[in-house]
């Protein structure tokens, strides 16, 4: 395949360019001053319709990512143990060679994809890793999405129909805010976009409304908050059910606008029923009057939204928690109400049909852990490598991942990772994980590549469109992201090493076109196609295939259906942004339930409630529990290699209770040694009352001291990686790693 040579004009003039910022969740709009290909300055673009100006401090290192000397720009082949440069035409050779044959042999899922998170930051990753996964047809498909948020979209499956239909706090018109498990004063935000989360957290509070945060630890956003509800780790859906209880107890229940468009609430009113809030009180720490007060105050706001994060699903039981959330935004009325729990109606969403959301079509060789979305539980990933038998994954594939560090019980993980047959990555990095990759193909950095979020524009606080075109061409030699994707597709289904990048594309946007011209429910049913082919902005790639998107969006433009609607060329005319105004009711008309209404009481989640019960009288015996934490300068493991990020006071340590530090003997600035079952790191000691009795903490991504990583800054602040403690466990309806209220054993080292 052959690349163009590439000028740059060299000007001494300075440009300025605006783009959505994709390293986060928060999808904040930045001002751009370049020249020559140098980034000059980066800062928040107060004309962008939905951050005015917001940033966080990795939204001003696109530049330094670019410029890193160690992101990777060749693909590397590994040869006796190390990494060298190699062509594109040697490394897909070298693919074919391998994985072909393994494939004719065992099948594809013999071959297991890793999906790291910075996927669904990426138009390429959205797009054409979905379009990859069709082509090999693998069920070994495993994601950062059952390391943190699975249980959410098991819920929504369960009781909206729809694993994506997911509600968001309405922050900007809400009167008060529960929040659980969530600290987006340092996360900037999770499963709720929203640039400025402080900002809007202030503004609750300034406008007479409440925030209450309950956290084991006094985070910034807890401290920020007008009440922090200190709770044991693990125990948030106690609490959970406890309010629901109170709720019912004493007749607060009012459904508002969906009345007649709720079913279950009786077999609701009787699982919560033993969840007393004196029952829980031992178990989660939280005061009996202060769980009476709480579901008072929710339920006697005008509006209300309960939002539960990170803590509450990477936990034991993260479906119950979230499933009690969205009981709860139901009962009180908030549920698609303004100012509580709403759904945002992205301009790229696309019809839905109704039918009963199952999981469980295919299941884990080894545990017969099922697939819930299509995917596995990356906790069982080691165990589906290194168990012998039928079936096993003997090769790799990961996208933008790094699990070795991201993902449960990592020690293990390392080990099936280095007994792999072969293993290819699409990363920009030499991390801790594409280090056993024999092929690490290069992916393209946030600058050389067009932005719109398809993932965030669907959990968004506003309903926005924002459409960032690449700022500079690729490096000379280099493929995009999506060519590389299409181009693996292409070699491991057998149709050779150097296939036709752009004819395969068309064959993919072929079928997309061809499936929504005959589908009944589409804008397009009933067109020509070739029309619409023909039609479609931009030559080819995620652009073409954004243009589709939002031409047949709920405001598309309908290939002339609406002159003034959707497209991509609109959204091209407007760099800041597009607000499609605040979020607006959409039940019941958008329910993906079969039965049309909200579902609250599926009997997968009914039947889990029992093991909630022994969770009330499980005994802690003073033994220590470990959470994690978030820091705004980390982005799980990725950003650790620019060294603003890095710099400064060391930020992945250990902290611990006074109380705890004493009696343990450990010293402020000493180091402890911190054991699970799992594994034993060794940490900076941080002693804080911050943190509630009992608890210890330790932030996750880190651990960068492994051989054979080139991430020199990285390194050089390498931390201690957290994962070697977690165990495996999992929340057995979601496949949830667990993360949070893991037992562990600290003494000084
Ligand atoms: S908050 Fe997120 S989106 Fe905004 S600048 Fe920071 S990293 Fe980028």
């Amino acid at each position: 395949m052959s690349q163009a040579t590439r000028f740059i004009f060299v000007t001494t003039e300075l440009s300025i360019d605006y783009r959505t910022c994709p390293l986060c969740e928060a999808t904040c709009g930045l001002e751009v001053s370049h020249r020559n290909e140098e980034v000059v300055r980066i800062r928040g673009d107060r004309d962008d319709v939905f951050s005015h100006g917001f940033i966080c401090p990795k939204g001003s290192t696109l530049g330094k990512l670019d410029k890193d000397p160690d992101r990777l720009r060749a693909p590397l082949i590994k040869r006796d143990g190390r990494h060298v440069a190699a062509t594109w035409d040697e490394a897909f050779a070298l693919i074919e060679e391998k994985l072909t044959p393994l494939i004719a042999e065992d099948g594809p899922n013999v071959v297991g994809v890793y999906l790291g998170n910075p996927n669904v930051h990426s138009m390429s990753g959205s797009l054409y890793g979905r379009a990859f996964l069709k082509m090999l047809r693998t069920r070994s498909i495993f994601s950062a999405a059952t390391v943190d948020q699975m249980p959410k979209h098991l819920t929504s499956g369960y009781m909206f129909g729809h694993p994506d239909l997911i509600p968001v706090p309405d922050l900007d018109r809400t009167d008060y805010l529960l929040m659980l498990g969530a600290n987006p004063h340092e996360s900037n935000g999770s499963l709720a976009t929203a640039p400025d989360w402080p900002g809007r957290m202030e503004a609750i509070s300034a406008r007479g409304g409440k925030v209450v945060v309950v956290d084991p630890r006094l985070t910034k956003s807890a401290r920020a908050a007008d009440e922090h509800v200190p709770i044991r780790p693990g125990t948030d859906p106690l609490f959970l059910f406890a309010l629901a209880n109170v709720m019912f107890g004493e007749g607060l229940i009012s459904l508002g606008r969906l009345d007649d468009h709720v079913e279950g609430l009786d077999q609701v009113a009787a699982a919560v029923e033993a969840f007393t809030p004196e029952s829980i009180e031992p178990a989660t720490g939280v005061p009996a009057a202060t769980t009476q007060r709480i579901a008072r105050e929710l339920a006697g706001a005008d509006t209300a939204a309960i939002y539960g994060r990170i803590g509450t699903h990477t936990a034991e039981f993260g479906t119950l928690a979230s499933w009690m959330t969205d009981v709860l935004n139901v009962i009180t009325g908030n549920l698609d109400n303004p100012g509580g729990a709403m759904f945002p109606k992205a301009a790229h969403e696309q019809r839905r049909s109704r039918r009963r959301f199952e999981t469980g079509r295919w299941t884990t060789r080894v545990n017969g852990r099922h697939e819930v979305r299509g995917e596995l539980a990356v906790s069982e990933l080691a165990n589906e490598i290194l168990e012998p038998g039928e079936g096993r994954i003997k090769a790799m594939v990961t996208i933008a991942g790094n699990p070795v560090l991201s993902t449960p019980d990592s020690d293990r993980l390392d080990e099936a990772l280095r007994s792999l047959e072969f293993m290819v990555a699409v990363d920009i990095y030499l991390n801790e994980t594409t280090r056993h990759a024999d092929v690490i193909l290069p992916g393209t950095t946030p600058l050389r590549r067009p932005h719109y979020d398809f993932a965030f524009y669907q959990l968004s606080v506003r309903n926005i469109a924002n459409y960032s075109p690449a700022l500079y061409e690729l490096e000379d030699g280099s493929l995009d992201e999506w060519q590389v994707l299409l181009r693996l597709g292409a070699t491991l289904t057998g149709q050779g090493s150097d296939p036709d990048v752009d004819t395969i594309d068309d064959a993919v946007f072929a079928m997309t076109v061809g499936s929504a011209v005959a589908d009944a429910s589409s804008p397009l049913h009933g067109r020509n196609p070739e029309e619409i082919f023909s039609a479609t902005d931009g030559a080819r790639g995620p652009d073409r295939m954004l243009d589709f998107l939002l031409r047949t969006g709920p405001y598309g433009e309908g290939y002339g259906a609406d002159p003034d609607g959707m497209s991509l060329s609109k959204l091209r005319e407007a760099p800041h942004g597009i607000d499609l105004g605040p979020l607006r009711p959409r039940f019941p008309d958008d329910l993906c339930t079969p039965s049309g209404k909200v579902e609250l009481a599926r009997e997968e989640l009914l039947a889990d409630v029992e093991r909630l019960h022994a969770l009330m009288a499980r005994e802690t015996n003073g033994q220590l529990t470990l959470i994690g934490r978030r820091d705004v300068r980390s982005n799980n493991s990725w950003m650790h290699n620019v060294d603003v990020l890095v710099k400064g006071r060391e930020r992945c340590t250990l902290q611990i209770n006074p109380e705890d530090a004493d009696r343990i003997g450990l010293d402020p600035g000493g180091n402890a040694k911190v054991s699970s079952s799992a594994g034993t790191v060794v940490a900076p000691v941080e002693v804080t009352d911050e943190i509630m009795t009992g608890v210890v903490s330790l932030p996750h991504g880190w651990g960068h001291d492994m051989d054979g990583s080139q991430m020199s800054i990285a390194a050089s602040r390498a931390g201690v990686n957290s994962n070697r403690l977690s165990t495996g466990a999992m929340d057995p309806l979601s496949g949830n790693a667990v993360l949070n209220g893991i037992p562990v054993e600290v003494v000084p080292a």
